[in-house]
């Protein structure tokens, strides 16, 4: 073996339990499932996958995991309470591989206004409740809460108390977020020093974010000898979160030489992958400028910077994209990118576009685009792509449209439409029982198609103020369904898009453009009120 085992870093991921403990974050049992089956692909050593006495969902988690994932250890928490304890191992039972995680807080304000104990009795009752999980799983771990706030002497105390008593793992937890680095760092080393018995436990780290230390703090232990870390992924988890597996990661495999090469097990080909799913299932968004995984960890703008990029990738980025599974950079386009940036950035993409569709893109949809947003990212250019490629062809064309509304008021849409083949284009208005209705209402209208909607839906394809709005649709048509789609960073733009590229479509495969025979355009459609459209939009 290359790597010496004492190099080793444990990592434990509490993303199912800490992670689901942050406000808005909560999963699922198909997600949990999911989010457990991609850290036993990233590699992760240790899955925190519940809190099984809290209750009977978190139990059934526990459990579902246990007997979903073979290689990590599945660990479950416990007060150091019988009750906990046995309802943990419970839930634990058919892991290949099981811990049991107990804690405690030993901190003075814990013990005083939490537990209304003595120093003694917090002792007392940590050595019980590990050999309690002792006899349900040899690997048991034990977290003395609130530890950068306990006096080291009593801390001391208490790591090698737990340690006889058979506990495998010991956290250090900083539980409020209250540790500095060097401190943190200090605070690991004296325990190196003080317990005699260190050496027969793993020491970990479980450093929350209040003060944006987290990571600094969890990678200032392990400098100091801790071997194991607790993160979640994105960093999500109580309050201000925990530390990010993906930057503690990143930062032990970018700069080997910082960390006397420690390294994990984690296949950091999988990160991206993991952030996203993480994200989708609880809905938290990863900030655009976040470390590692966020969409513009990897984005070069400024021109200096994008040129030197190009011309040598490590003059300003110290980590390959590929290496945490983002295909490529994100060379981020403007209002002032050229048009041999943009045909690249395409090719990458994988468009495979002739030099005329390139040219009209680029002189159309793109410019325009430039001018209303300041930049312009890959998901933009695949929409203006999506839209104007696969579109189909284009009987009615949309010049304009303008749209009044307010409270109490009745929302009015003038929307003005050119067909092909003819000389003038076409101005109407009509009212609606929102402003997206008006707008359907007229475009009816004009062009005598009559849709029934029958789902209606409109997310952003970036964030950010001046995000493009995507607006999906599905309509009837006589006895078919037609879709429409429409992109625009005024989501009411998009919506008349959308809801025109499904006239255009009913009319192309009717294979007609006449107007004759078309169903009733006084068909009744599903409202699209204002209300909804505006909630929806970013
Ligand atoms: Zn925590």
């Amino acid at each position: 073996m290359a790597k010496k085992a004492s190099k080793r870093v444990y990592v434990f991921d509490t993303t199912l339990r800490d992670g689901e403990q942050s406000p808005g974050a909560s999963m699922n049992l198909t997600e949990k499932l999911e989010v457990a089956r991609a850290l036993e692909s990233l590699g992760v050593d240790i899955i925190e996958a519940g809190f099984p006495i809290t209750s009977p969902d978190d139990f059934d988690a526990v459990r579902a995991i246990s007997r979903e994932v073979r290689r990590p250890v599945v660990a479950g928490l416990a007060r150091c309470v019988a009750k906990d304890i046995d309802r943990a191992a419970e839930a634990l039972r058919d892991a290949r591989k099981s811990r049991i995680h107990v804690f405690l807080g030993t901190s003075p304000i814990h013990r005083k206004h939490q537990l209304r104990k003595s120093k003694r009795q917090v002792l007392q009752m940590s050595i019980e409740s590990v050999e309690r999980a002792k006899a349900a799983t040899h690997d048991v771990q034990f977290s003395p809460m609130d530890a950068t706030r306990t006096e080291p002497d009593f801390l001391i105390q208490v790591v090698e108390a737990v340690i006889d008593a058979g506990a495998t793992t010991v956290n250090i937890p900083d539980t409020v977020g209250w540790a500095m680095p060097d401190e943190f760092g200090r605070l690991i080393g004296r325990l190196f020093e003080n317990v005699p018995n260190i050496s027969k436990a793993v020491i970990a780290v479980h450093c929350h974010d209040d003060l944006g230390l987290a990571v600094a703090n969890t990678l200032a232990a392990i400098k100091a000898g801790a071997r194991q870390a607790e993160c979640t992924i994105n960093g999500i988890g109580e309050r201000a979160g925990n530390a990010a597996m993906e930057e503690i990661v990143m930062a032990m495999k970018t700069r080997p030489d910082d960390f006397q090469d420690c390294w994990t097990n984690i296949r950091t080909g999988h990160l991206y992958a993991a952030s996203r799913l993480v994200s989708r299932v609880t809905g938290l968004a990863v900030a655009r400028n976040k470390a590692v995984v966020g969409e513009n960890a990897f984005a070069h703008e400024s021109g200096i910077h994008a040129d030197g990029y190009l011309k040598e990738r490590t003059t300003f980025e110290i980590m390959d994209p590929k290496a945490v599974g983002v295909a490529r950079s994100k060379l981020v386009l403007g209002k002032h990118s050229g048009r041999h940036q943009f045909r690249r950035r395409l090719k990458e993409l994988g468009f495979r576009l002739s030099p005329e569709q390139i040219d009209r893109l680029f002189f159309g949809p793109f410019k325009e685009l430039a001018d209303r947003k300041k930049e312009i990212f890959d998901e933009d250019i695949e929409a203006i792509v999506e839209s104007e490629i696969v579109a189909v062809p284009e009987t009615w064309r949309l010049c304009g449209i303008q749209v009044a509304t307010g409270t109490g008021g009745m929302p009015t849409a003038t929307v003005e439409l050119h067909e092909e083949g003819k000389a003038e284009p076409v101005r109407d208005a009509a009212t609606g029982d929102g402003p997206v209705d008006a707008i359907f209402r007229v475009m009816e209208r004009i062009t005598g198609v009559g849709l029934r909607l029958k789902d209606y839906q409109i997310r952003a394809v970036t964030s950010g103020k001046e995000a493009q709005g995507e607006v999906r649709l599905e309509a009837i048509y006589g006895k078919q369904t037609v879709s429409g789609r429409g992109v625009s960073t005024d989501v009411l733009e998009a919506s008349a898009k959308a809801y025109l590229s499904a006239i255009n479509r009913a009319l192309n495969r009717a294979g007609r453009t006449k107007r004759a025979g078309r169903p009733k355009a006084a068909a009744k459609r599903k409202k699209a009120k204002s209300g909804k459209a505006k909630r929806s939009s970013r």
